[in-house]
């Protein structure tokens, strides 16, 4: 590691943050991270619930790039394929892609957190600073104030430059945009979100299939359920904020209780404190982050979700935002300047967290009733036939997203789009695979789906 006395702050320690620090301790800086919260290292689980979320060849590529992956893999739980779990309890099983490596991973929130933060500690000598909180940037000072919460004593730290990593609710974006310097605003869900458990069986047993995520689609509503390595599973329900079905209308116990009975009867049975957990668990607000530029001149520049935060329905938040970090350590190689690193990193980024925000929007709807649909299922089995009899032309847009992480976002949207209007041409009044007319979907492929190496061959000249 080359030594450079030049001083990088960083604030918010969640992935972005973490996994900055070591990306820019490696470069040889020295890197102060602040986080609001306390030691995540010294305190249980977040009240001792186990979170969980999917990670995907983006987030393992970034983590195989600090060399995290091999210490996390024993904790992962492959999950391969989507089971529907529709009304009357039957299940269908809907295989993510074509290839057995094609599977997402569920993993604990927390001990990738945690690990990340001790790697950057203990490995790299990056110093954190706990229950730091940022509460105001001085622009014309060039400097930030953070509130040290154990001794309520004021600090300040000059911006030279501040990374802020302070997630979907950031102070420095609020900041940046009420000096208005940058044009920011929160497009809240409708919808919002609540953690419930189903615990494992005797001896740590599985209670639904292992190695896939669970969804119960319910048309304007859903529940999906992820499993951990101990046999049990997070599920979370999404469900409108106001109405009938809402969160407001659904607080008493009564209520909640019918609601979940009548719609899930299946998994409630495998949750002994449903009920409980859904009167006493916080809702949780989704929506998706809107910012434009990220960056005020060589002084800060927001990374992860406080650029960008998404809504979770395609499982690609925080995927999105270690490939943040890996494309920000390729702009400090190529530029001299903060400012200039700060603006390469934005033109690199912007279209492509644009892309994945309205990508995971779309997914909601899809997640919540059009995977129960006949016609859907159609479409996803005609997508992998098309991709087994196409390779490398015809990419269902769920694996360019999910398994490939060398095709940008945003192509990924655009050659989605063209497939999806094929896809519908090519099932239009047709029942099953055995009706497609395979010669058309060749002709359209070859006159509307370049192979995909075209693409990113221009990507890499841009
Ligand atoms: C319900 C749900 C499910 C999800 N599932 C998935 C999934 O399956 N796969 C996936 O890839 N992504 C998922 N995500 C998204 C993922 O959680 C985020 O994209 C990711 O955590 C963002 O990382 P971050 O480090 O940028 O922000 P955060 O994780 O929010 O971390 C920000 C850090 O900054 C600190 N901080 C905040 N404010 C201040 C302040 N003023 N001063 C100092 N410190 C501060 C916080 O304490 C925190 O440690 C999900 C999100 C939700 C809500």
């Amino acid at each position: 590691m080359t030594q450079r006395s030049e001083r990088v702050t960083i604030a918010g320690a969640g992935p972005t943050g973490a996994l900055l620090a070591i990306l820019l301790r490696r470069r040889g800086y020295r890197v102060t991270v602040y986080d609001a919260r306390p030691d995540p290292r010294r305190t249980s689980e977040e009240s001792g619930r186990s979170i969980n979320l999917a990670l995907a060849a983006r987030g393992i590529n970034a983590l195989r790039h600090v060399g995290i992956y091999d210490a996390l893999r024993g904790a992962m739980v492959p999950m391969r394929a989507r089971m529907i779990h529709d009304q009357a309890g039957t299940v269908t099983r809907q295989p993510y892609g074509s290839r057995p490596d094609e599977a997402i991973h569920a993993i604990s929130r927390g001990r990738l957190g945690r690990l990340l933060i001790e790697l950057a500690d203990a490995a790299h000598g990056v110093e954190f600073q706990f229950e730091h909180r940022l509460i105001h940037a001085d622009f014309a000072a060039g400097s930030a104030q953070f509130v040290d919460l154990r001794r309520d004593a004021l600090l300040e730290v000059p911006m030279r430059p501040l990374l802020a990593c302070d997630g979907a609710g950031s102070q420095m974006r609020r900041s940046l945009r009420d000096a208005g310097l940058i044009d920011a605003r929160e497009e809240d869900l409708a919808h919002g979100y609540k953690e419930l458990s189903i615990p494992a069986g005797d001896g740590g047993a599985y209670r639904l299939e292992r190695e896939a995520l669970h969804i119960w689609p319910r048309g304007g509503y859903m529940l999906i359920a992820l499993p951990n390595d101990d046999g049990s599973f997070t599920a979370t329900l999404f469900l409108p904020n106001r109405g009938n079905p809402g969160f407001d209308t659904l607080s008493g116990r009564e209520a909640a209780a019918d609601f979940l009975a009548a719609n899930f009867p299946d998994a409630m049975a495998l949750m002994p404190d449903g009920v409980r957990e859904f009167l006493q668990h916080p809702t949780g607000f989704l929506g998706t982050v809107h910012a434009a530029p990220w960056h005020h001149r060589g002084m800060t520049v927001l990374v992860g979700d406080s650029a960008h935060a998404i809504v979770p329905f395609h499982g690609q938040g925080m995927n999105c935002c270690l490939e943040d970090c890996l494309a920000f350590d390729a702009c400090v190689d190529l530029h001299h300047s903060w400012e200039d690193r700060f603006a390469a990193f934005y033109a690199r980024r912007k279209e492509n967290t644009e892309a994945i925000a309205a990508m995971a929007l779309e997914n909601y709807l899809e997640m919540r009733e059009r995977v129960a649909d006949p016609g859907f299922q159609l479409q996803s089995a005609l997508s992998r036939e098309l991709e087994r009899r196409h390779p490398g032309r015809f990419i269902p847009r769920y694996s360019m997203v999910m398994f490939h992480p060398e095709i940008p976002y945003r192509i990924a949207a655009s050659r989605g789009l063209v497939q999806s209007r094929l896809l519908a041409r090519l099932t239009a009044g047709v029942a099953s695979l055995a009706e497609v007319d395979f010669d058309e979907a060749r002709r359209e492929i070859d006159a509307n789906l370049p192979p995909i190496d075209q693409d990113l061959s221009s990507v890499m000249k841009l």
